[in-house]
């Protein structure tokens, strides 16, 4: 494929954009694969970019019932951070934002990779234990955050009212290489990384079923036949229940929508990521100067993909507590996705008691930022066939031995 430059893009602009190639092929399903990985997502298609790239793994297909990055990639608010509590989550988390600082250069794909800097508020002095301690722990675990007092924050973010009508800002945790990137882009540039390496994306095909013999995995059966595999593996988000189902295993995890929410387009008023856990909101402004709003879950579970009004009422209502300007913003649009959320609100990565059959699910609410870790350990897993590295703390087995990755006060309602 050839690569994108700033010369290309002078070499089309000269000949009217006539020579741009397809970013990817859309090839029919060949009759057997060494691996499949079932949801082109960004997770999904990560695994298969570093099956690629670190293992040499390319006869691989990537099965999508929709359109490529039409999940909750494609639906969620962008937030990239790694402040998370326990060792095994900082150390996935931080190795996806390292990968993300230099993803547009690996993948020659532009994801606008923003490190503005991300501040969770802290709004309560039991907010201000917990991140306080979320600092130390990341100290030892070498990721640069740091707790910053109100002044700071007002610094940061001058559009905050700092003494709120309830809850007034009393700090906050502060990750300055923390930030966004454009999420299609993400799942657009693994795609064509993939498609360049020779893998097949197979888009609008729904796996129904799944084939087994003797305990092991043997292939899929698709809304385009049957598909032969030496290797499975399933990264279907919110509908991983379905896919375990199919294979005969049940999952730890419920699904509910998740939603998010952008105004008309203003200018540029704020420069950093801020979620506010305690009233329970969290805003950033988009390049194109809406400012992107995201809430909590749905309180039943549900595979809706589409947002409800109450949600929007509380989150808007929450956010103007802490930022009043936003009350005289229209609002332009909302939407949801179906997240899968596990008891520990971390996620599944390994092995299944399928053999051959591999998992990468639970990422809850917060999955976007984890893609490029998740994928490189993904990949690993089932290249070695083996829980290990990145993934090993993260095994289904984890709840049967009650050694649960306690995230609750990092991912359980923020993103
Ligand atoms: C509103 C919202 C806001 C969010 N905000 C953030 C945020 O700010 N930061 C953050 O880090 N995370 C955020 N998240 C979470 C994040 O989006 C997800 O954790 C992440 O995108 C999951 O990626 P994925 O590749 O696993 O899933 P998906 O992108 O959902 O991909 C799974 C794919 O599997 C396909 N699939 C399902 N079943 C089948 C089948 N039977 N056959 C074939 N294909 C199938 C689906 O069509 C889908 O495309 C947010 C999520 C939502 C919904």
């Amino acid at each position: 494929m050839k690569r994108y430059s700033a010369f290309a893009i002078a070499r089309e602009a000269a000949r009217y954009h006539t020579g741009w190639e397809r970013a990817w092929r859309s090839p029919e399903p060949k009759s057997h694969y060494d691996v499949i990985i079932i949801g082109a997502g960004g997770h999904g298609l990560a695994t298969a970019y570093y099956l690629g790239k670190n293992y040499g793994i390319t006869n691989v297909a990537v099965i999508e019932k929709g359109w490529l990055g039409g999940g909750n990639t494609g639906r969620n608010t962008t937030i990239i951070r790694s402040n998370y509590l326990q060792d095994p989550s900082a150390a996935i988390y931080e190795k996806a934002r390292s990968l993300y600082e230099t993803m547009s250069q690996d993948l020659n794909y532009n994801v606008m990779f923003s490190p503005r800097g991300v501040i969770m508020l802290a709004q309560t002095e039991h907010e201000i234990r917990g991140y306080q301690r979320t600092a130390h722990a990341n100290a030892l675990q070498g990721v640069k955050t740091e707790w910053i007092g109100p002044e700071r924050v007002k610094q940061l973010v001058p559009i905050i009212e700092l003494s709120g009508p309830r809850y007034p800002v009393l700090g906050g945790l502060w990750q300055s290489r923390g930030g966004t990137a454009r999420h299609d882009a993400v799942a657009w540039g693994y795609a064509r990384a993939c498609s360049d390496m020779g893998m097949d994306i197979i888009q609008q095909c729904e796996v129904t079923g799944i084939d087994k013999s003797g305990g092991n995995v043997t292939g899929i059966q698709t809304t385009k036949g049957a598909i032969k595999c030496n290797k499975l593996g399933m990264v279907v988000a919110g509908n991983s229940g379905h896919l375990a189902d199919m294979a005969g295993f049940r999952l730890p995890l419920e699904s509910v929508a998740l939603q998010a929410l952008v105004s008309e387009p203003i200018k540029p008023c704020m420069d950093v990521v801020v979620m506010a856990n305690t009233v329970h909101g969290y805003m950033s402004q988009s390049d194109k100067g809406e400012m992107v709003i995201g809430g909590g879950t749905d309180g039943f579970n549900n595979y809706t993909q589409r947002g409800s009004f109450h949600h929007l009422e509380e989150t808007v209502r929450a956010l103007i507590e802490t930022f009043p300007m936003i009350s005289r913003l229209k609002m332009l649009r909302h939407w949801g996705g179906i997240v899968d959320v596990t008891g520990d609100r971390s996620p599944i990565i390994g092995t299944t008691p399928v053999g051959n059959c591999y998992i990468n699910c639970g990422w809850g609410t917060g999955g976007f930022k984890a893609i490029p870790g998740s994928g490189w350990a993904m990949a690993e897993v089932i290249a070695t066939g083996e829980p290990q590295g990145l993934a090993a703390e993260f095994g289904l087995n984890r709840f049967q031995e009650g050694r649960f990755i306690d995230e609750s006060v990092a991912a359980g309602v923020a993103h």
